[in-house]
């Protein structure tokens, strides 16, 4: 016991400041819990010993088993938005809260296990998750990390020796997310809906002094505490579109208010140019798409607008309405110095880019290569019609700063070979599955360290191979 309280020194600030939002829930007992993945890296950031979480005593607090003495999981309660339609009652249904770590670095960390039984919000699901879809989390997440995104990560998954029923039985696990925090839209959305506006008060302090401390000193804390996460999911909104991912449920419960990336279900990257991307067997309607991310976004920050309503005062609409209004050109504004970093410009060319990426689509290029094939000088060889590429590389060119070389090294530096591409993805957890790590490490090696291309990894850089299946994740996670 005294083990796992050297383990971690966990804090609750956010049960102790809006009590309102959790409820202690205990996890179930997993029958054999055993370490499948263990991040050391992330562990010893967070000023664990990966060496005692390897010990029955930290296996067993990964999977909310055996808890140190004052330790209590919870379950956190939200709302939200799924696929458009409010559900006034979300929360963890199969996750809990553990506790507050403050990292190396002195920044306030969540540690939240999923797949750890039902809560009372489980709304008659299992409350359990499966092997596979958990390593993908680990795995998304690494490689969003890694590419510079803001991201949960994952610290470990334990498989907990409970089978678990999906359209087959399929091995139990519990994924140790780290989290800046769990506040999302869909948070703010059930405090308001509460009606009790000292929930939402709290709340939005909380928020504040977590994510935001300056904004506790703007004439308007709460529109300020709105105008920044609109800023940081804008940016982060940016950095999916200029790496292709697509998160795949959009939910408001799904955004969060720090702006990192959260729940990595049905996502992926995509290969080919194409805005209908989706990837999720539930978006039929293309509501979550990739060229749809941006604006659903906004939509989700609207919701997190009028929720906040209440602590606005007067004339709070109007200046909601300005906030979100300014929306679009920040997003452009990030997109488009993205963008410029990508092609090698030291200026945004906001033409310049939308034409590129009507070009890839209507040529059907590779959106991971392209860049990199452009920064080698051979991506004409990627176009059918090589008269249109020229016509916009000439224009390109002629922005183009004077020293080359030092051109492509940037251009390098900002754009991946290696992404979780889905092929290789299914692949490694089918391989997990069966008991083989091999190929989920070598996958996860990779896409760590996306930007260095290693000649032994050769493979890992191209796209599906011609003919392969669409690739589709279905949400039985
Ligand atoms: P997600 O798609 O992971 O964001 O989940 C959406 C909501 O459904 C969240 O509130 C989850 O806690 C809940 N949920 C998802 N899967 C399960 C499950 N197997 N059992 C209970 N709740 C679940
Ligand atoms: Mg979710």
């Amino acid at each position: 016991m005294t083990t796992s309280r050297a383990l971690f020194d966990l804090d609750s600030t956010y049960a102790r400041d809006v009590p309102a939002l959790s409820l202690p829930w205990p996890a179930v007992t997993a029958p054999d819990p055993r370490l499948l993945v263990l991040n050391e890296d992330l562990a010893a950031e967070l000023g664990a010993d990966p060496a005692v979480l390897r010990e029955p005593a930290g296996v067993s607090l990964l999977v909310g088993n055996n808890l140190p003495d004052g330790v209590t999981t919870t379950a956190l309660v939200y709302a939200g938005h799924q696929w458009g339609v409010y559900k006034p009652q979300l929360g963890d249904g199969r996750a809990l809260l553990l506790g507050e770590v403050v990292d190396v670095h002195g920044r306030r960390r969540d540690l939240h296990l999923k797949g750890t039984g039902p809560t009372p919000f489980a709304r008659g699901f299992d409350g359990m998750a499966a092997v596979g879809p958990m390593l993908r989390e680990y795995l998304m997440g690494e490689a969003m990390h890694a590419l510079g995104i803001p991201t949960t990560r994952a610290l470990a998954v334990v498989t907990t020796g409970a089978e678990i029923e999906r359209d087959r039985p399929l091995p139990g696990a519990v994924l140790c997310r780290v989290a800046a925090s769990h506040l999302r839209v869909g948070t703010v959305q059930y405090a308001a809906a509460s009606g009790d506006h000292t929930v939402l008060r709290a709340l939005a302090d909380h928020a504040i002094a977590r994510h935001f401390p300056d904004a506790a000193h703007a004439d308007q804390p709460y529109l300020e505490l709105f105008r920044r996460v609109v800023d940081a999911q804008a940016a982060l909104v940016a950095r999916w579109m200029l790496v292709g991912f697509v998160h795949g449920v959009m939910s408001t419960d799904n955004t969060t208010i720090s702006g990192e990336t959260i729940d990595y279900g049905p996502c992926a990257f995509m290969d080919a140019v194409d805005p209908a991307t989706v990837f999720s067997s539930l978006d039929t309607t293309g509501r979550y798409a990739y060229g749809r991310q941006p604006s659903i976004l906004q939509w989700n920050l609207a919701r997190l607008g009028e929720s906040l309503l209440p602590l606005l005062g007067g004339d709070g609409a109007d200046a909601v309405e300005e906030v979100l209004a300014s929306y679009p050109a920040a997003y452009e504004r990030y997109w488009a110095a993205g963008m410029a970093a990508k092609l090698g410009l030291s200026t945004p060319d906001p033409a310049l880019s939308t034409d590129l990426m009507a070009l890839l689509h209507d040529q059907h290029v590779d959106f991971t290569t392209f860049f990199r094939v452009l920064a080698a000088g051979t991506a004409r060889d990627h176009f059918l019609d090589r008269e249109a590429f020229d016509a916009w590389a000439a224009r390109r060119e002629a922005l183009l700063p004077a020293d080359r070389a030092a051109v492509a090294t940037e251009m390098n530096r900002v754009n991946p070979v290696y992404i979780p591409r889905n092929h290789l993805t299914d692949a490694a957890l089918e391989a997990a599955e069966q008991g083989d790590l091999t190929p989920f490490h070598r996958l996860l090696d990779a896409v760590s360290s996306p930007f260095d291309e290693r000649p032994d990894l050769e493979e890992y850089g191209k796209p599906a191979p011609a003919g392969a299946h669409p690739h589709v994740t279905f949400c039985g996670t």
